[in-house]
């Protein structure tokens, strides 16, 4: 008799206590062995099958993958298997670094919820690929890179064009991906999350933004990342060019609003019709470049 819907279907666990270790399995598994982290994505695709493995290998006996580690002018370092809490409790002990990287902090704190924050891994949030997870705006907003690692070697991958969908990436089925590096923001950037969510988890629309220099056209850096609207992640482009102009910051807010209205196409779904996350998308974004631009 078939496995009734929602209970897991046989598989292998293994959870090697080295990197090398780990690498040899996917290697020898190419294709039958998946990467197991916090679980919270793999086993629920796994129990609806979704997706299939042979082999679970769980990742989280590998210390070297458990770090967190500013680099000044460099960035923020996050290992693979470092959860949202344990992110959220190193920013609040280094208040200077979750000032630099406010939207990275309060996206993290709109993760989910506390039980589940302890779970999740910021690495398996972003992998997991669905259009509505909090951890892949603030990530494409700090530009951020991923090392993935293999028995071939490594390279390094930009987080923005990572995901190809709900459990797809570039990544090959042999690589791991032990960290992730946040890239320093420009000196005196401020930035920010809005998650926009009232009686949901997940957020109708997400938005990330920084905004440095705002009252100097000539240094004004503005970066726009919204989610949840769409299947993946939308960086409007069009909208962040507007800043470069020489008008005012408020001026160039509402023309950057235009823009991602006429240009985003966004999802419709039971929670929100298109015209409905295109408004807040628009809206949500104005308003925290505003807030941002004048330090509230
Ligand atoms: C009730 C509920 C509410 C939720 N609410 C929210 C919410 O509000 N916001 C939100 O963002 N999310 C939410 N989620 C989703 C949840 O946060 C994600 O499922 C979780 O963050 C995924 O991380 P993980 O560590 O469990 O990843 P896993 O499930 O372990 O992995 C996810 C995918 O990434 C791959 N992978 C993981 N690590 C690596 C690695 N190092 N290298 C290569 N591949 C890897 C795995 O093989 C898998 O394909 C919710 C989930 C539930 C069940």
């Amino acid at each position: 008799m078939s496995a009734p819907y929602f209970t897991l279907p046989e598989f292998k666990y293994v959870k090697p206590q080295t990197l090398e270790e780990a690498l040899k399995i996917l290697a020898e598994n190419a294709g039958e062995a998946k990467i197991l982290n916090g679980g919270i994505g793999v086993l629920g695709f796994m129990k609806e099958r979704m997706i299939e493995a042979k082999i679970l290998v769980d990742i989280k006996g590998i210390k070297e993958l458990k770090k967190i580690e500013y680099m000044p002018g460099k960035g923020l370092v996050v290992g693979a298997t470092v959860t949202a809490n344990e992110l959220l409790q190193y920013l609040e002990k280094n208040p200077e670094i979750k000032k630099k990287f406010s939207a990275l902090y309060e996206s993290t704190s709109d993760l989910a919820d506390a039980i589940l924050r302890n779970r999740a891994t910021i690495i398996g949030n972003i992998l997991e690929g669905l259009p509505y997870t909090d951890a892949p705006g603030p990530a494409i907003l700090f530009e951020a890179e991923v090392k993935a690692v293999s028995t071939r070697g490594e390279r390094v991958l930009p987080v923005e064009g990572l995901v190809l969908g709900p459990m797809m990436t570039r990544l090959e089925p042999d690589e791991i991906v032990t960290e992730i590096l946040y890239k320093e923001p420009p000196a005196g950037a401020r930035t920010g999350y809005v998650k926009f969510n009232p009686g949901l988890e997940y957020g109708y629309v997400n938005v990330a933004a920084l905004v440095a220099n705002p009252d100097n056209p000539q240094k004004r850096d503005v970066r726009i990342v919204i989610t949840s609207a769409t299947t993946l992640p939308f960086r409007p482009k069009a909208a962040e060019e507007v800043f470069k102009q020489d008008i005012p910051f408020e001026k160039a807010a509402e023309l950057a609003a235009k823009k991602i209205e006429e240009e985003i196409e966004p999802l419709s779904d039971p929670y929100a019709s298109a015209e409905y996350r295109r408004y807040l998308a628009s809206t949500l974004t104005y308003k925290l470049l505003i807030k941002l631009a004048r330090g509230e």
